[in-house]
């Protein structure tokens, strides 16, 4: 069963003027696209794999063979951390999380302000591509981490449930090599109420 493009919940320009229409359309309708449809053509005839979630798949990359791991953790990478990207951000949102997540950040970051703080500065200061996230270690401990191209954090044994892509294409059309400006629009569009369920989903 090939996975597909998810489609996206809003219009392209409903993340406006955060997130501008054009770059939305893109990032969505071509990059992530690309990765989707490269992650099938991977997987083509691997009878192992097939009826395993592309989560399963990222989770046990030891039972993926070796001659198409390294595109597995490319492709099905780019395909899962896309679709986390855009299902934890949308219109009408931002602001200060309430629910269980707001909480537990306060918990484990001392209060949200920091928290923001901390994970601006990973995604600001990370070198070259890749993506900041906020999830679950191992120990089901709230914290963030930067990770390079489009490893996912599953395969870490992680469980991440709010993502930044800071790669140049998420963001080079609107704000060019100003990556601060594109971090601080996003906090603009982050869907808290969405995150907050992905965090009671793992924490169960
Ligand atoms: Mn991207």
């Amino acid at each position: 069963m090939p996975f597909e493009l998810p489609t996206l919940p809003y219009a392209y320009d409903a993340l406006e003027p955060h997130y501008d229409a054009r770059t939305v359309e893109i990032h969505h309708s071509k990059h992530h696209a690309t990765y989707t449809a490269n992650f099938n053509k991977a997987l083509e005839g691997q009878t192992a794999l097939a009826g395993k979630t592309a989560e399963e798949i990222l989770r046990n990359l030891d039972a993926v063979p070796q001659a198409i791991r390294q595109t597995v953790i490319n492709m099905g990478g780019g395909y899962v951390n896309h679709n986390l990207f855009w299902e934890t951000i949308g219109p009408n949102c931002g602001g200060t999380p309430g629910g269980k997540i707001g909480e537990a950040i306060k918990a484990a970051f001392g209060s949200f302000d920091a928290f923001k703080d901390q994970f601006s500065k990973a995604s600001a200061t990370f070198f070259g591509s890749g993506w900041t996230f906020l999830g679950l270690d191992q120990q089901k401990k709230l914290h963030i981490c930067a990770l390079p191209n489009q490893d996912s954090p599953l395969s870490i044994g992680h469980t991440p449930i709010l993502t930044l892509d800071v790669w140049e294409h998420a963001y080079y059309l609107k704000f060019q090599n100003r990556r601060p400006e594109w971090i601080a629009a996003w906090w603009n569009v982050v869907n808290w109420r969405r995150v907050d369920e992905l965090y009671q989903a793992a924490m169960k």
